[in-house]
């Protein structure tokens, strides 16, 4: 039998074992960790940031402990989390279930006598309150959330910084401090090959949380003047937390290498998906969830100021539970209101006409890159380049000129109207006339009927195919070819202090994420637990 095959072999299942979870080692390992004890905090206390919408909001671990605080707290401090927790299920709630929901909600809270009354508000807003119908309930309780919001802004949430929960809350954050090298992590197979390194599959040793890790060779970042380009797409990565854009959960040095990890993507990316699976192109319904999903992700980024600049099926990367996610940020750039760019970055046959004639352009071209992807997954090709038979080559200069001056045909048998109207109103060659740049909100677009956007946001809409199981999406081991030695290269006091800034460790949100979904907030929070290890590392 061919050695490289059984490599190949032998790499993927440990993969997918690793995968499988559940492992004698890790409940061990598990076992001998502890939380930093509560006096070896002062640099957590030194360092927490004080405002209320990070601490107590944003960061799953801080919102998790502040609503154990307001459940024992006064009653109106009960009150006012209940609430939004009735109105988050609200939000999500479909049909019935949020006419009930609803009722649910005027009855407990806002009538007067009840005793979870929200006795907090005050002026027009409590009056409105008392007054709510079904009618005009989402208005008003758009004000009530706010006052209730602006509630425990105050004295709550200083008698929480007083609690011993938020002295919990300190030694998670010290925990989150730790350094993070290479030791943290069991490495697996390569997933793929970037510029600068290969992206390998990688397991958190204390958790068993799988992540993508991308490597990015030291000396080749400096030999290619690339040092600042990494530091730009990792700052990028670790503003960003949306369900459809992968996410950076620790940036970490190695002797040798730069390595940002995130999000394990494992279902292909659609690139593959269109061309390598049954005949050319994806079924209508798995399209419109992707493309319900990318641009809810391509929002995420635009309220950032973030322009993505990349937006091609290959660049759209799929879970094991069959979600998608953008990924690979490096060409992407931030640009405060009011600033453009006119730099020439893309993929050809998916550059904006403004981007080839060097116009200001912001977020726009994202949107046109979008109606490409949308009409190569329905067909096979792209709308520019064409079916690209071996009768009609088409080169680089005639797809630009088509880009500038032709409007794509639609003769292809996949396509409908719905279909056909959202990629030529992303394919406007206008700015002003293209879906997503004029101030209308493509997901309001006919076509997505079917999606319900917050629910799909929460995770709650099941994705329309799922990847096998048992089956590794990425190229053999041996056909991801290995990268030569770079000779010549020294760093410098300058290079040190790079990748020092890089070099940043746990990234706040993911982290804590990572500690509540693998369990081990819960194991480490009992109080029932035997206190004899101190281990951060457990190595
Ligand atoms: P580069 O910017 O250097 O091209 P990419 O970010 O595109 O690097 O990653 C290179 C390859 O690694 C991708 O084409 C893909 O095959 C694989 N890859 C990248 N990110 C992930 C991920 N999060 N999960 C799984 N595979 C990934
Ligand atoms: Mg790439
Ligand atoms: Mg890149």
């Amino acid at each position: 039998c061919d050695m490289g095959a059984l490599d190949n072999l032998v790499a993927n299942t440990a993969y997918l074992k690793a995968q499988g979870g559940d492992d004698k080692e890790l409940k061990k390992r598990r076992r001998s960790l502890a939380l930093p004890r509560a006096e070896q905090c002062a640099g957590a206390r030194a360092s927490v940031p004080s405002d209320f919408e990070s601490l107590c909001v944003v960061q799953p671990i801080g919102k998790r402990l502040f609503r154990e605080f307001l459940g024992q707290g006064l009653p109106e401090y009960n009150t006012a989390a209940e609430l939004l927790d009735e109105l988050t299920e609200w939000d999500l709630a479909e049909d019935a279930a949020r006419d009930k929901a609803c009722t649910n909600i005027i009855n407990r809270f806002c009538k007067e006598g009840s005793k979870s009354f929200l006795c907090y508000l005050t002026g027009e807003t409590l009056d409105k309150c008392k007054a709510v119908t079904e009618k005009d309930f989402e208005e008003v309780m758009g004000k009530v959330r706010e006052a209730t919001k602006v509630f425990l802004k105050g004295k709550p949430f200083m008698d929480y910084k007083m609690s011993p929960i938020f002295d919990k809350f300190l030694q998670w954050k010290e925990y989150e401090r730790q350094p993070i090298t290479e030791k943290y992590f069991y490495e697996f197979r390569a997933l793929g090959k970037g510029g600068f390194g290969e992206v390998c599959a990688v397991q958190v040793k204390n958790t068993g949380q799988m992540y993508a890790c991308k490597k990015l060779c030291k000396k080749r970042l400096k030999k290619k003047h690339s040092q600042k380009m990494a530091l730009l797409e990792k700052r990028i990565l670790e503003k960003l937390n949306s369900p459809f854009v992968v996410n950076l959960a620790y940036a970490f040095e190695t002797k040798s290498h730069l390595c940002l990890v995130m999000t394990l993507m494992n279902g292909g990316d659609l690139k593959y998906h269109i061309y390598n699976i049954g005949e050319k192109g994806i079924d209508k319904e798995r399209i419109i969830y992707y493309t319900a999903q990318i641009v809810t992700g391509i929002l995420h980024l635009h309220a950032m100021n973030i322009v993505y600049r990349d937006m091609k099926p290959e660049n759209v990367l799929l879970d094991s539970q069959g979600q998608c996610r953008l990924s690979d940020l490096g060409l992407a750039v931030e640009l405060p209101p009011g600033k453009t760019s006119t730099q020439k970055a893309g993929t050809g046959p998916y550059m904006a006409p403004e981007i080839l004639t060097e116009t200001p352009y912001r977020t726009s071209v994202d949107w046109w890159s979008l109606g490409v992807s949308i009409y190569e997954m329905v067909t096979g090709y792209t709308p520019f380049r064409g079916p690209n038979t071996k009768k009609e080559k088409v080169d680089k200069e005639e797809v630009q000129r088509r880009i500038f001056s032709e409007e794509p045909k639609f003769e292809h048998k996949n396509f409908d109207m719905s279909t056909k109207d959202i990629i030529q109103q992303f394919l406007k060659k206008k700015v002003d006339e293209r879906l997503g740049c004029n101030g209308d909100d493509p997901r309001k677009h006919e076509w997505f009927k079917s999606i319900n956007f917050p629910r799909l946001e929460a995770g709650l809409i099941p994705p329309p195919w799922l990847p096998k199981p048992n089956i590794v999406y990425a190229k053999d081991t041996g056909d991801i070819a290995e990268f030569s030695d770079i000779r010549g290269i020294e760093f410098d006091a300058k290079d040190e202090k790079f990748f020092k800034e890089f070099n940043t460790g746990a990234v706040s949100v993911h982290w804590q994420k990572e500690m509540i979904d693998t369990g081990l907030f819960d194991e480490l929070n009992d109080p029932n637990r035997n206190e004899s290890s101190t281990g951060l590392n457990g190595d």
